[in-house]
C-alpha cells in the first residue's frame, strides 16, 4: 500500500554506509519510522527531503507497520538551524519531546503545523532561544491534553489580581485572597500580571501568533523555570538533549 503525506523529518539513524531510520512527524499517522534506501548518497534525489528538519511530501511504501520511503518532494527546508549550535541543539530537544509524546498510527491534528512554526522561528533565529523554548514547552503541553487551567482562581473564579499562584501539581492559579484557605499538594509559584499574560497567551493564542510573544527579561527567566519545570514534570522525564542544550547555551 502506498501512502502520501506532509512531514519533517525530527530523527535519522544510519543504517550500514547508504541508508537511514528516519523519524517524520506527521498529523494523519503521528510520528512514522522508515527505512529511506541510499539516502546519503549525494546522488540520491531523495536525499535533501530526507535530510534532519527537512518538511517534505513524503510517499513511503507500507507493509503492515513498516515503512519505505519511495520518494519525497521538499516543501520546506529548515537549513538555517544547523548554522548555529545553540539553535540546532535546542531543536534536537524538541525533536526528542515530540518523538516521545506523538505516537504513532495516531492522528495527532495540528501537530505538523505547530512544528513546522517552531522550526521556521529556529531557522529565522529573530527570536530569542529562551522565549522559542519557553512558547514551544508550553504550547506543547497544552496540545497534548494537559494544559494547565489559566482562565481564573481555582477557589473564587476571579481573572485577574494583583497576585496570582501557580500550582503546578494540580495544573490551575490562585489568587492572593484565595491562596491562605488553599490547600496546595507543594510550593505555588507566584505569578505577576505579566507572567499570567505571557502564560495565557502562549496557551490561548493560535498557533500562527505564538511565537509574537514579548515579554521583559525579567518575565523571561521566570517564565523558562516555570515552563521547562511544567512539561518535564507532565512526562516523568529528562531530556538529555536539553542537558546538552544548556551545556552549551552561553
Ligand atoms: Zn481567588
Amino acid at each position: 500500500m502506498l501512502v502520501t503525506v506532509d512531514g519533517i523529518v525530527i530523527g535519522r539513524r544510519s543504517i550500514g554506509e547508504t541508508g537511514c531510520f528516519i523519524d517524520v512527524l506527521t498529523d494523519e499517522y503521528g510520528v512514522i519510522e522508515a527505512v529511506a534506501h541510499g539516502v546519503k548518497k549525494l546522488t540520491s534525489k531523495n536525499a535533501g527531503s530526507a535530510a534532519l528538519f527537512s518538511y517534505s511530501r513524503f510517499c513511503f511504501s507500507k507493509n503492515g507497520v513498516k515503512y519505505t520511503l519511495n520518494s519525497a518532494e521538499p516543501k520546506f527546508s529548515f537549513h538555517g538551524i544547523s548554522s548555529d549550535i545553540e539553535y540546532l541543539s535546542l531543536a534536537a530537544y524538541f525533536a526528542d519531546v515530540l518523538k516521545d509524546t506523538v505516537a504513532s498510527e495516531q492522528e495527532n491534528a495540528g501537530m505538523l503545523r505547530f512544528a513546522a512554526v517552531t522550526m521556521y522561528e529556529l531557522d529565522k533565529k529573530r527570536r530569542s532561544l529562551d522565549l522559542i523554548k519557553s512558547v514551544f514547552e508550553l504550547h506543547i503541553s497544552a496540545m497534548l491534553g494537559f494544559s494547565p487551567d489559566l482562565r481564573a482562581c481555582r477557589v473564587c473564579a476571579c481573572y485577574e489580581h494583583e497576585k496570582m499562584y501557580f500550582d503546578a501539581v494540580n495544573s490551575c492559579i490562585v489568587c492572593g485572597d484565595c491562596v491562605q484557605e488553599y490547600n496546595a499538594p507543594a510550593g505555588l509559584t507566584e505569578l505577576s500580571p505579566e507572567l499570567l499574560y505571557a502564560m495565557r497567551y502562549i496557551v490561548f493564542s493560535p498557533v500562527d501568533k505564538i511565537y509574537k510573544l514579548d515579554v521583559n527579561a525579567d518575565v523571561q527567566r521566570k517564565l523558562s523555570l516555570l515552563t521547562e519545570e511544567y512539561l518535564l514534570h507532565q512526562l516523568d522525564r529528562e531530556f538529555r538533549s536539553l542537558d546538552y542544550f544548556k551545556t552549551i547555551k552561553l
